[in-house]
């Protein structure tokens, strides 16, 4: 029997003319039809994750569409075994994603963004060694999975990328760059923002990794780790074709792509750690978390 749950990850940019009252029509439609996620609603489109039953879920994605009046949103659709989310969460924002820029200054991608590349043409490209991958991503994110071979920021958020770019990666503004991301959403903007830095060629992975991974030629092919996703299950597979664990327990260094939060609440790091040492020594970073943890009890 298929699994009855889905998860549902998807946005578009599109002018919404009242975000509030967009906002409440949905949350009104997720609490009826018990859709669980995390919604973000701006005048320059929607941004979302949720997670309900198959009957849901398409619910939502029908009566979404019609309000939105477009046929132009794409859906990546899992199967889930249960919920993916605790809760429900539908907030208005200035922007989707925001790299932090000044109005002036804001990437409007149906102005400015990349050449967008399908998952065979962004494959083909790949293997040309001349071309350098950018992952749009945080740092926590492509610890647990990137493309072989790609530059992965050492950001902890969206907004830092234009400084981390300035100052570290001007020098390939005559390089072709292909930039990636989980869903597509984020380098949308990113690739856009490089462009108007003065690169010359920039491309961007249509759909993102997720997308990427369900693609029937494709196939996940050189995406080494797991996607990160922002929902309990943390990460999920891509490659069904080269497929690679690049993730080592902290304590113990065996291979686990198990991703933690540490239990000491003042470090909360995200960790790897595997089941054995979690039992036998806790959720711990290392033995200073371990000894602060019990010494606070
Ligand atoms: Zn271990
Ligand atoms: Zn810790």
């Amino acid at each position: 029997m298929s699994d009855p749950y889905q998860v549902l990850l998807y946005y578009l940019y599109t002018p919404i003319e009242n975000p509030d009252k967009f906002a409440k029509w949905q949350t009104d439609f997720c609490n009826e039809h018990d859709l669980k996620g995390r919604i973000i609603i701006a005048e320059e489109g929607i941004n979302g994750t949720v997670s309900g039953t198959k009957d849901s879920t398409e619910a939502y994605i029908e009566e979404t569409l019609g309000l939105l009046e477009t046929s132009k949103m794409e859906f990546k659709i899992d199967s889930n075994n249960g919920h993916a989310f605790k809760k429900l969460s539908v907030k208005v924002r200035p922007e989707i994603v925001s790299l932090h820029l000044s109005k002036e200054q804001g990437i409007k991608p149906e102005e400015i963004t990349g050449e967008r590349l399908s998952p065979e043409q962004f494959l083909a490209e790949m293997e040309n060694e001349d071309v350098l991958l950018l992952d749009g991503r945080n740092k926590y994110e492509s610890d647990l999975g990137r493309f072989k071979g790609a530059i992965c920021p050492p950001v902890d958020n969206f907004r830092d990328f234009p400084e981390w770019i300035r100052e570290n990666f001007s020098d390939a503004k005559d390089k072709r760059i292909l930039s990636y991301c989980t869903g597509g959403i984020r380098c949308e903007k990113l690739s856009g923002f490089l462009i108007k830095e003065g690169f010359n060629s920039v491309a961007q992975l249509d759909g993102g990794i997720i997308n990427y991974g369900k693609d029937s030629l494709a196939k996940g092919k050189n995406f080494d780790g797991q996607c990160y996703v922002f929902d309990q299950r943390i990460g999920v597979e891509v490659n069904s074709t080269n497929p690679k664990v690049i993730t080592a327990c902290r304590r113990c260094e065996i291979s686990t792509q198990r991703y933690k939060n540490c239990a000491y609440k003042p470090c909360n790091l995200q960790i790897f750690i595997c089941e054995k040492c979690e039992s036998e020594k806790g959720r711990f970073c290392d033995e200073n978390c371990q000894s602060s943890a019990c010494s606070a009890k």
